[in-house]
């Protein structure tokens, strides 16, 4: 393991905040885990950085920052159907993705592009495009760091849901992640429920691949997001809010063209995004913060801005779609 002292994180956070940590850990190997917990992770405050393309970081980090970099993609079982993969926590996402397309093992390809490390990808449970990463987990393996175990943890008790987990509840903070297990099927299947990339395929007369499939998703979304490489990002700040059905129809009174998918439990799914939209602040610019051009959910960092010129911004969004939908939004960005 490697230890920094005030350590820059500004290449850290695909916002781009500079902001500096105290202490600063990288652990080399899975193995490693808990002899850093040990030495390092004694006191509180601390916090378990991946990519950083989920965090926004609001000021200088007063503790230790652990950051497993540990790389590996294993295949542990394999039938006619099915492939068991054993990836460490790491591992870059899109890097999964592309192996993936390589061998031929289908259900994440919708999620491709998406930025981050895989020891991330339970913790909010990731999706996108109609798949999320919670159908392919099969399992999550790591270190509690209240009771120095290690633990493994089956799909059913990760306790998936929406953009959740049980690593966003009763284990926030309090576990590191190594691997993560991945199920995926070895016969040809594809999720094309969301209409824009089933059109998009179409439209571009491609043969239906894991090669094709995946490209189209990285297309799409080189139009509607800006790259953090270029404009400093966290992705969706806030999450798609779920309301009644009876809500939901209220609203429809109002504004009709209101999208909404369908959610469990008979409720509705929201387009956060078209909200914020409404309320008058896609493209909008304060300072050196704004949200995107092409997306309203996405905050930026057009260069320079602070965390409070985000924070302000968001706190502005929050009422105004209050105001108008009765809504309120909550965040999706880990804010430390
Ligand atoms: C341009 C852009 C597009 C995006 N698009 C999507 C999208 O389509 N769908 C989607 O779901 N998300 C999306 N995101 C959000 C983000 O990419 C995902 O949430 C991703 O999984 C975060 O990975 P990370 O490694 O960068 O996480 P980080 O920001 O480093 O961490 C996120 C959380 O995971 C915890 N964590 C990280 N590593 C570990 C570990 N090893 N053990 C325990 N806890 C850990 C952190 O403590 C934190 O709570 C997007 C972000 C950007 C910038």
């Amino acid at each position: 393991m490697k230890l920094f002292e005030n350590h820059n994180l500004k290449t850290y956070n695909t916002f781009g905040m500079e902001v500096f940590a105290r202490k600063f850990v990288e652990i080399e190997t899975a193995e490693e885990t808990p002899a850093a917990v040990a030495e390092y992770l004694q006191q509180w405050p601390y916090y378990i950085l991946g990519g950083g393309s989920n965090t926004l970081f609001t000021k200088d980090f007063d503790g230790t920052i652990v950051h497993p970099v540990f790389r590996g993609i294993e295949r542990m079982e394999e039938n006619g159907d099915n492939v068991l993969l054993r990836v460490a926590a790491g591992e870059p996402w899109d890097n999964l993705i592309q192996y993936c397309i390589r061998h031929e093992y289908y259900g994440i390809e919708n999620l491709t592009a998406i930025p981050g490390l895989v020891g991330s990808a339970p913790v909010q449970n990731i999706g996108a495009y109609g798949v999320e990463v919670k159908d392919t987990v099969y399992k999550v393996q790591g270190y509690i760091l209240s009771t120095r175990n290690p633990f493994g943890l089956s799909n059913a008790d990760c306790r998936f849901g929406y953009r959740n987990s049980i690593f966003k509840q009763t284990l926030k903070n309090d576990c590191i992640i190594t691997y993560v297990w991945f199920q995926l099927s070895k016969r040809k299947h594809f999720t094309l429920s969301y209409q824009g990339l089933a059109k998009a395929l179409e439209e571009r007369e491609l043969p239906l691949t894991l090669h094709s499939v995946s490209e189209c998703v990285r297309k799409i979304r080189d139009t509607k997001l800006p790259d953090p490489k270029i404009v400093g990002n966290g992705g969706s700040f806030f999450k798609n809010p779920v309301v009644p059905v009876e809500q939901y129809q209220d609203l429809l009174t109002q504004y009709p063209d209101l999208v909404a998918y369908d959610a469990p439990k008979g409720l509705k799914k929201l387009s956060a995004g078209q909200l914020i939209e409404k309320a008058g602040w896609k493209g909008k610019r304060v300072g050196n913060a704004g949200t995107w051009k092409n997306q309203a959910l996405v905050l930026v960092n057009h260069g320079g801005a602070t965390p409070n010129d985000v924070l302000n911004i968001a706190d502005s969004i929050i009422n105004d779609v209050n105001k108008l939908f009765n809504i309120t939004l909550e965040m999706e960005i880990n804010r430390i």
